[in-house]
């Protein structure tokens, strides 16, 4: 197909005029009412998945020619009525056929316009971008891209399989060829050799000629496996998408990626829509990881679409985690999904020992501002004497989460949300986490005028500090200290610059939230601690103790990394409830164990997996209306078809009620039958937006299928 110009093909009847009429997906917001793609006048068929620059309002926009799913005619305005498209991308393959119905069932599945996420999910350069620098920025690519397997490097060489991979491997291959479209749920604890296994399958995808899609949660972990991939492909092209590419790279490895000379894509979870015209793999490592939900817009799970996408492009799909999701689980359970489990760490490395400080047996120290227990520090400072790391997890950032006054019960909330304002000592200010709002911290109290005001509660800066007075100096220089937070990590390259002077051993106890939990290869940290993590196991949200326990087993994977250390390396939790079944299924590291009896629970309370949950949510300057706006979504929700199949609650406040001065709601709308659910919810598409204009009140609302947290 190289340099060839693309056919136009017929997209529909051509009009008296000898203009012909085509679909195509812009971005329309939501809210307007559309979101369908629209009918525009062409000189020549168009062959759907082109792009191409049409008139929207008093723009020009780069939209997507569509399907041609005829509406009827008199639905359609009269050619005379529509605008003329303005210019064709003919230099630029047409999206795949696979990529259009992957936006398409995206867009219906989360209710939001396919024009809007088909758009969305572009390269942002790509809406700018005319189509004679395009045609340049192609040919350019296509000039340049490397033969593969020619020049860069000898073969790399191989470890030998452990059994288990071995098995895993054929268990892969017995799905493959069993299954038009194997999803294989691959259970490993950190340090199983789950990576090694998707590199080999990945080999086996690449030596046929196709590509390899590669999913991680978080930007901070491409690195490391970026690293890996490039080091075992060498001869091969691989490109990486996620946020912390600039606009033009963003569009160059698109370009590869769709044009098919790049042979792995690695991303987070935006990369789903990666086109790839020749997938062969896709790969979700981490598939537990609440980052593959996006939070805003377009609400999806690249989780779970990349199983949907892998069931449309008859490619396998392998989902890896040490914790599954308790959705993938249970599928693995009902044999939907193929489990294969890698039983142990890579060369018999053993995983850290489990230890519990009751804390109940702790004298109770006043002011002290959290406690960290005795033996907790002398376990630390026989680490630090050895030269070994230790590794302390609270997941709070600031100082403290809030300064009171004792004489007349002042605190610091945040005028603007039902926050509190979390005191950072560093720069002295008191900051709320929701909207931003920040004040230095007040000599007094600003409201009796008490000069001695005091933290509450501990933060990841109070623990930085807290734990370098307890250690003092050992072998003869004070602990080095060092923290990894998002404050820390703000600056650009200061995550980079922490990360390598832990690896360097330039510090002795790294201090950090769940940043620092995920995926990092330490190689010197042979003790974890958990510090505080009790709240989580009687949160409100039902998946809290499935986030605390895969949390607190990936943190367990950062200890005795290294397998000579391994022997002696630890997991400490220090907890006001030691016999909590969470806790005893992490001493036995039994994910199995806790999933059972999660699921249990969760069956007898009708939640999922068991049920599926929408949440819709409204936001609203005044408390009234955005409880009256559900409300009266509720109802029309009520009268559509089938309403019965569904159970709608009340209108509630969401976790933090109020933000920047509006007031957030949500409303849970559950049923058993996904496919219920989802009749409702298109159905209550066209009502919400008459509803909407009836509530001027509104700001915004938003429809959150498969809510990660309610
Ligand atoms: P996971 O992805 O489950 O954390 P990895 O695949 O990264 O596990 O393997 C853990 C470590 O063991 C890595 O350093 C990797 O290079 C090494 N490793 C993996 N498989 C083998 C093997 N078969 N033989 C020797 N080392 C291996
Ligand atoms: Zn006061
Ligand atoms: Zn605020």
């Amino acid at each position: 197909m190289r340099g060839k110009r693309f056919p136009d093909v017929t997209a529909s009847a051509p009009t008296a005029s000898g203009l012909v009429r085509v679909r195509i997906a812009v971005e329309t917001p939501q809210h307007s009412g559309l979101g369908d793609p629209l009918d525009y006048l062409s000189e020549q068929l168009l062959t759907p998945g082109t792009l191409a620059r049409v008139p929207l309002g008093r723009r020009e926009v780069t939209g997507i020619v569509w399907d041609d799913a005829p509406a009827t005619a008199a639905a359609r305005p009269a050619p005379g009525d529509l605008r003329s498209v303005a210019e064709v991308f003919r230099d630029l393959p047409p999206l795949p056929s696979a990529w259009r119905e992957l936006v398409s069932f995206a867009a219906g599945y989360y209710q939001r316009g396919v024009g809007e996420l088909a758009v969305s999910v572009l390269p942002a350069e790509l809406r700018r971008i005319d189509a004679a620098t395009l045609a340049r920025r192609v040919a350019t690519l296509r000039k340049n891209a490397r033969d593969p397997g020619s020049g860069a490097a000898a073969p790399p060489r191989l470890p030998e399989l452990a059994p288990a991979q071995e098995a895993a491997l054929q268990a892969i291959a017995q799905a493959r060829t069993d299954e038009a479209a194997p999803v294989v749920l691959l259970h490993g604890v950190t340090g199983s050799g789950k990576t090694e296994v998707y590199l080999r399958e990945a080999e086996r995808v690449l030596a046929s000629g196709r590509q390899v899609l590669v999913l991680v949660p978080e930007i901070n972990l491409t690195p490391q496996l970026e690293a890996r991939l490039a080091e075992r492909f060498a001869g091969r092209r691989l490109v990486a998408m996620h946020s912390g590419l600039t606009p033009a790279q963003r569009l160059r490895h698109w370009l590869l990626a769709h044009l098919g000379e790049a042979n792995l894509v690695l991303g987070t979870r935006l990369a789903v829509f990666a086109p790839l015209p020749r997938l062969g793999l896709v790969v979700v490592d981490e598939e537990h990881d609440a980052s593959y939900k996006q939070q805003e817009g377009a609400r999806y799970s690249a989780r779970d679409l990349a199983v949907y996408r892998g069931r449309l492009e008859k490619v396998p799909v392998l989902l890896g985690s040490a914790t599954p999701s308790l959705e993938s689980w249970q599928r693995a359970l009902k044999g939907r999904y193929r489990h294969v489990s890698l039983p142990g760490r890579i060369g018999g490395g053993v995983l850290p020992r489990v230890r519990f400080v009751d804390m109940r047996a702790l004298p109770r120290v006043k002011g002290s501002g959290g406690a960290l227990a005795p033996q907790l520090v002398a376990a630390i400072h026989e680490r630090i004497a050895r030269g070994e790391q230790s590794l302390l997890l609270l997941n709070r950032r600031g100082y403290a989460p809030v300064l009171h006054c004792m004489d007349c019960d002042w605190k610091s909330d945040c005028p603007h949300c039902s926050a509190w304002r979390v005191f950072h000592k560093a720069d002295r200010t008191l900051r709320c986490h929701h909207c931003g709002f920040t004040q230095r911290v007040p000599r007094a109290c600003p409201a009796c005028g008490n000069p001695d005001i005091q933290p509450v509660g501990r933060g990841t800066e109070q623990l930085e500090e807290q734990i370098g007075e307890l250690l003092g100096d050992v072998n003869g220089r004070p602990a080095r200290v060092a923290r990894i937070d998002a404050d820390s990590a703000r600056a650009k390259g200061a995550l980079e610059a922490l990360l390598a002077s832990v690896h360097a051993g330039e510090v002795d106890v790294l201090v950090g939230t769940q940043m620092i939990a995920k995926g990092h290869d330490f190689r010197g940290i042979t003790l974890v601690a958990a510090v505080n993590p009790d709240a989580a196991l009687f949160a409100s949200d039902f998946r809290a103790p499935e986030r605390l326990f895969s949390l607190l087993m990936q943190a367990a994977g950062r200890a005795g990394r290294d397998a000579a250390q391994a022997a002696g390396s630890e997991m400490w939790v220090q907890t006001w409830h030691p016999r909590h079944p969470l806790y005893e299924a992490l001493r036995r590291h039994d994910y199995e164990a806790f999933a059972a009896s999660q699921l249990t629970e969760r069956e007898v309370a009708g939640l999922p997996p068991f049920t599926h949950l929408a949440l819709l949510r409204a936001d609203a300057r005044n408390a009234d209306d955005a409880p009256a706006f559900l409300r009266a979504a509720a109802q029309a929700a009520g009268a559509l078809d089938g309403a019965d199949a569904v159970k709608i609650y009340p209108p509630v406040p969401a976790a933090v009620a109020r933000v920047a001065n509006v007031w957030r709601m949500q409303m849970l709308i559950e049923s058993p039958s996904r496919a219920a659910l989802q009749r409702v919810l298109a159905g209550l598409r066209a009502p919400l937006l008459e509803l909407r204009a009836a509530h001027r009140g509104v700001l915004r609302w938003a429809v959150d299928v498969d809510p990660l947290a309610i």
